[in-house]
């Protein structure tokens, strides 16, 4: 039995200072060059979210530390080839690890059931280092986690895939800003930066549910998603929730699912409102993605409100 005391160095709880440190340069920038990037409220709003996901993380990622522990002492095929003393091991754990977060922040996106915990971070409508940390609250106890369950099945290092997931975490932390405009073309080109992450949090149409990268931005690229950024992107949802409640923010699209599925409806039109597409609806009176994208180009220019 695996000792389950023995935890992941938390990098997330470490780099908190860095954090704060970096978001008061932010402020001093904006401030020097007379910017419009903060909205003192939103800013707050945006830390509560962050240190409520702290909190709740803290008992619910021993669980699911828990949970992957068992899954590697169950099957863990090639425990012996990937084990953490082998360097090859955690390249094909970064490289395994950047997937499945593409593939879990694109499902993210692209069904409702989990974008009722992701819609969170996509709520602010302005784009500063703040924002990287509006995070979910539901997230992981409506179980995010299980994208990432194959890695441990597979034989990573349990402790070893919990670090690379917070790796992750802390590199995205920079590219929320405005004040850097883009990078030279070959990192443009590899990674995740500020340019391509300001058009992942973009509502213009063809800016929706694009670039879902982690830190590779090559994913997008691989798998039909990428979209460079061309005029500045209006950020927020297509329909903005206009509080700063950090309750609101953190279940406004749970309690609209509830409302929805207790409609006397067929239970077919019920789970396609819990795990189709956000913006799907029985009738068409509201539009998903890519109903706006396909009258983008039959040429109706106006704004469709999802
Ligand atoms: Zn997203
Ligand atoms: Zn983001």
């Amino acid at each position: 039995m695996p000792d389950l005391h023995f935890d992941a160095p938390n990098l997330i709880h470490w780099a908190i200072p860095a954090f704060i440190l970096l978001l008061l340069v932010e402020v001093i920038v904006n401030a020097i060059d007379h910017r419009d990037l903060f909205e003192v409220k939103d800013t707050f709003a945006s830390l509560a979210m962050g240190v409520g996901n702290v909190v709740i993380g803290l008992g619910v990622k021993a669980m699911i530390l828990g949970v992957f522990w068992l899954t590697y002492e169950w099957a863990g095929f090639f425990k012996e080839a990937l084990a953490p003393n082998l360097w090859y091991a955690w390249v094909l754990l970064f490289f395994a690890e950047d997937a499945t977060y593409y593939w879990f922040h694109r499902i993210s996106h692209e069904c409702r059931f989990f974008w009722a915990s992701h819609v969170v971070h996509h709520s602010s409508q302005k784009y500063n280092l703040s924002t990287a940390l509006r995070q979910t609250w539901t997230g992981n106890v409506t179980g995010s986690f299980v994208f990432w369950i194959w890695l441990p099945l597979v034989g990573f290092h349990p402790v070893a895939v919990m670090t690379m997931q917070s790796i992750s975490l802390l590199y995205q932390f920079w590219i929320h800003t405005e004040t850097i405009e883009t990078l030279p073309r070959p990192i443009e080109w590899v990674f995740n930066t500020p340019s391509h992450h300001r058009v992942h949090h973009g509502s213009d149409v063809k800016y929706l549910d694009r670039n879902h990268a982690g830190i590779l931005i090559i994913w997008d690229r691989m798998f039909g998603t990428f979209q460079p950024e061309e005029e500045r992107p209006t950020y927020g949802l297509t329909k903005n929730i206009d509080t700063y409640n950090p309750v609101r923010i953190a279940f406004h699209e749970w309690a609209d699912i509830w409302r929805d599925v207790r409609r006397p409806l067929p239970w077919k039109d019920r789970l396609g409102y819990l795990f189709g597409p956000p913006g799907w609806s029985h009738d068409g009176s509201r539009k998903t993605t890519e109903e706006m994208r396909a009258e983008l180009l039959e040429g109706e220019p106006e704004r469709v409100q999802a």
